[in-house]
């Protein structure tokens, strides 16, 4: 790696000799869902202190063996982090800005005391998964390959410390249009009851006790008849949704959104702001109290309010609901033609002016 020095994993590929033919995999492709139909192959590498990174595989994809002491299952020493290879008109398969997944895993890591993967050899891991299931990556409109990569404690000790041996994995599973027949508004439900995240903790990382805080809530949301959750910090400031960043739209361009020490940094809010800027837009990252949200709302100041994240790119939210209120929301053009220039961006459909795309 010309920055790093690294030199490249050398991995072993196993092959899987029971790998879907190609009319399974052709009939999976006609219509993937989300998250329920995996590759024939996965990426293990393993880490240890004193033996550092170390047996890069491809293996079929398939049940890991851990040990029933394993430390992420008592303690939840996890991460993961989502990205997605796009398949462009000339059967290309690009993947977008591996670089700052990679180092958003450096950062989850440092924070769960887990080893730092280097980011070279985070995007080799999605090359070497590629190159063996590469024609896995649906062509279909708006369909991708999810990549998932994660790491997590497997050292068998019961003792209450960083684990010395973790192992590294990707897995990738087919990803259809997230909606089916057009995006179509959310639905907001405030979350008073519950955070998820606080000052200190570990909320600007991809961590499973992340994930596992935020579904009650959003069984509350469920309940009250809303698509998704929303979280304020401990001083009633917008945090995020619990997989999406959170934008509003300010009624002269201005574009704001929540700047704080617990919330995941979204790449694809990143770049819809970079885009935004692009267009002349003014960009705003600050803390946004739920009184401005409202407020900003009633009278007229926010023009659109709309969320973001990898799997569903970007989305208008058309409703906030809380336990006493129902505020409708205003619904704009901004949201769905940033959406619509950063896909094209991603699907190779136009000029990839920030070098976003990375070849896999
Ligand atoms: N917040 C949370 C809590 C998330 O899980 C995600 C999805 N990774 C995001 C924001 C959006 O991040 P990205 O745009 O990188 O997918």
């Amino acid at each position: 790696d010309p920055d790093t020095g690294l030199a490249p994993l050398q991995f072993t590929v196993n092959r899987n000799l029971q790998a879907k033919s190609a009319e399974q995999r052709a009939e999976i492709l006609a219509s993937p869902g989300f998250g329920t139909s995996f590759t024939d192959h996965m990426v293990d590498i393993c880490w240890s202190v004193g033996g550092g990174w170390h047996r890069p595989r491809v293996q079929p994809y398939g049940p890991l063996s851990l040990d029933p002491a394993a430390a992420v299952l008592h303690y939840g020493q996890e991460i993961f982090e989502g990205i997605k290879a796009y398949r462009h008109a000339d059967g290309s398969v690009h993947t977008f800005r591996p670089d700052q997944n990679g180092r958003r895993l450096q950062r989850s890591a440092r924070r769960l005391a887990l080893p730092e993967l280097p980011v070279p050899y985070f995007i080799q891991s999605l090359r070497e998964l590629i190159a063996v299931d590469g024609d896995w990556v649906p062509s279909g409109d708006d369909q991708s390959l999810y990549l998932r990569p994660f790491m997590f404690a497997k050292e068998a000790f019961l003792g209450v410390r960083p684990a010395h041996k973790v192992g590294y994995y990707v897995i990738a599973s087919p990803a259809g249009a997230y909606f089916k027949g057009g995006v179509k508004p959310v639905s907001i439900w405030l979350s008073e009851d519950y955070a998820r995240a606080g000052k200190g903790g570990t909320g600007a990382a991809k961590t499973g006790g992340n994930y596992a805080a935020s579904l009650l809530p959003q069984s509350e949301a469920y309940e009250n008849e809303c698509d998704q959750v929303v979280f304020l910090d401990q001083d009633r400031n917008v945090e995020e949704l619990g997989g999406m960043n959170v934008v509003f739209v300010y009624k002269d361009g201005t574009i704001v959104t929540p700047q704080s020490d617990s919330i995941l940094e979204g790449i694809t809010r990143d770049s819809i702001l970079q885009l935004a800027m692009d267009r002349g837009h003014k960009v705003e990252g600050r803390a946004v109290s739920f009184d401005e949200w409202r407020r900003g709302v009633a009278s007229g100041d926010i023009v659109e309010v709309f969320a973001c994240g990898t799997a569903a790119v970007v989305t208008p939210i058309g409703l906030l609901k809380g336990k006493d209120f129902v505020d409708e929301q205003p619904i704009g053009e901004l949201a769905l033609s940033l959406r619509e220039e950063l896909t094209d961006i991603q699907y190779g459909r136009r000029e990839d002016k920030h070098g976003w795309l990375v070849r896999l």
